[in-house]
């Protein structure tokens, strides 16, 4: 009964653990695949905007070409810079992204502009992509770092190259400004939520477009950035996810380094954002969960009160049992009882001399009766009154309990003044012993009776034995024993008669 309680218990703990283990499984597995979807999200994203941007560099760095290619067969008289404006403006205008040409000089001074006058003593020679192209022979397109433009005022990338004269001195520098405006427009058309950002830099790491815009940003170098500390080191395209060092926010980032120039575009989405819808499942199923487990412990508690409960009816049950046994067993023994003399009743000694005839038959033993009366009783009645024959009664009994002392032995109230004593295993000799020693001690007793010849209380006795390996009826032994008793009346009261042993028959 413990045990079941204990093996509902570890039931309830089993059910409980899986049920709260295959929850936070889930749970933590569909964390995984939202992440995976939203780093796949965003590398898709800088997949687009890489592309983007590749192209518009390609288209200006294709522009600058045919036009440094003009300027170094023809040279940079008024009329040719004049042709040269008009080309770079029909250029500009199916370019959307250029903000406008210049060219400039050796010397750093601007000598066309596409998008009007050249303003007096305009000059450039301290902007970084100057000098590049002054100090490097290379006539590759050159992307410099975002700078305010002296004519908009508005930021701008540049993207420039060198042109020479013809015997391969430096010339000067032509550039194309492209308007961080028009990048940061296409770039806030893309959903990227509240702490999300686009970003597009050089491979060193410094700033050239980021969205959402912030002054600060522009130009910076994110040279302490994860990315760029490591991930771009090995791969190409990569993802990460790490805490801004800017705001503290932990974002998921993906990036890529564009093939054909020195450019990493990157998308970053918050963290929690990503997670958001994750976030409104694991609320529900954790809900479920707990819901179900407090189904499963209430059930459970249930389950072990009413364990609990068929123990203690049990535990009652037994008791109650127990009890019925006792009474039975006294009932038993009042049933077999003389209630006046404590003896055994007429009936227990009926059966009991059937059983012990059969007893002594079976194992080839004497078995001994003494049948006994107590001597001129109805004179002690009428003198004493019968409540005090009674008490006489009681004494004598008593006194024959006390005379019979061997466990098989049984003494009996026969009926009226008489008794009678079974002596299994007990021969005739033994039997007259025992006789005599009542007949003794009841002598002894003197129990006063007036009414008598002798004074006191007396009793004659019958004995009957029969013989080990002989079978009779109870009927014959008591009848052998009765007139043993008659014998010993007629024969003047206060003794035994043993004379006849009973023959009995063999079988
Ligand atoms: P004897 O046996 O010596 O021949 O004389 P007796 O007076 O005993 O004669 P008998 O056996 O015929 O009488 C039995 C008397 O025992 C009858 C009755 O008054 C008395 N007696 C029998 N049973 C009880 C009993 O339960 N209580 C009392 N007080 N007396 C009883
Ligand atoms: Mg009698
Ligand atoms: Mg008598």
């Amino acid at each position: 009964m413990k045990r079941d309680i204990r093996l509902a218990v570890l039931l309830l703990t089993v059910i409980s653990l899986t049920v709260a283990m295959a929850t936070a499984w889930e749970l933590w597995a569909a964390r995984e695949r939202t992440l995976a979807k939203a780093y796949t999200h965003n590398l898709n994203l800088t997949q687009a905007l890489d592309t983007y941007v590749e192209g518009i560099i390609t288209q200006s760095s294709m522009l600058l070409l045919g036009l440094a290619e003009r300027l170094e067969t023809d040279g940079t008289t008024p009329a040719q810079l004049e042709r040269l404006r008009h080309l770079a403006q029909r250029q500009q205008s199916l370019l959307n992204q250029l903000d406008g040409i210049v060219i400039y000089d050796a010397n750093g001074n601007w000598l066309m502009v596409s998008n009007g006058n050249v303003p007096a003593g305009a000059t450039s020679a301290d902007r970084s992509f100057f000098i590049h192209h002054r100090d490097n022979p290379s006539t590759d397109a050159y992307i410099g770092e975002p700078i305010r433009s002296r004519s908009s005022g508005k930021w701008v990338i540049t993207v420039s190259r060198r042109y020479n004269h013809p015997d391969g001195r430096f010339a000067g520098v032509i550039s194309a400004t492209l308007g961080v405006e028009n990048f940061l427009q296409l770039f806030g058309k893309i959903d990227i939520g509240q702490h999300g950002a686009i970003g597009v830099t050089t491979s060193n790491g410094q700033v050239l477009v980021r969205y959402p815009f912030r002054q600060a940003d522009m130009g910076r170098v994110l040279s302490r950035s994860p990315i760029f500390t490591g991930y771009l080191d090995h791969a190409m395209v990569g993802t990460a996810s790490f805490n801004s060092s800017l705001d503290g926010i932990e974002r998921i980032y993906a990036f890529r380094k564009n093939e054909r120039y020195p450019l990493v575009t990157a998308v970053a989405l918050g963290k929690d954002e990503a997670l958001a819808s994750w976030r409104a499942d694991a609320v529900r199923t954790v809900a479920i969960a707990v819901g179900l487990l407090l189904v499963i412990v209430i059930i459970g508690i249930l389950m072990i009160l009413a364990i609990q409960r068929r123990i203690r009816t049990e535990g009652l049950l037994v008791a109650a049992r127990e009890e019925l046994l006792k009474a039975n067993h006294q009932l038993e023994v009042l049933a077999s009882r003389d209630p006046l003399t404590g003896l055994q009743n007429r009936r227990s000694f009926d059966d009991r001399l059937t059983a012990e005839l059969r007893r002594a038959y079976r194992e080839q033993s004497p078995l001994s009766l003494l049948l006994i009366d107590v001597d001129y009783f109805k004179r002690f009645n009428d003198t004493y009154g019968h409540p005090a024959g009674d008490d006489c009664l009681r004494n004598i009994g008593q006194l024959l309990a006390d005379s019979v002392r061997r466990p098989g032995d049984l003494a009996a109230r026969y009926g009226g003044e008489e008794l009678a004593v079974i002596l299994p295993n007990t021969d005739n000799a033994g039997a007259q012993a025992v006789a005599e020693q009542f007949l003794q001690h009841l002598w002894q007793s003197n129990l006063t009776h007036v009414g008598s010849p002798f004074g006191r209380v007396t009793a004659s006795i019958g004995i009957a034995t029969l013989p080990a390996g002989s079978d009779a009826p109870a009927a014959a032994l008591i009848g052998t024993a009765d007139q043993a008793l008659y014998r010993a009346k007629g024969a003047g009261r206060n003794r035994l008669d043993n004379a006849s042993s009973l023959s009995g028959s063999a079988p």
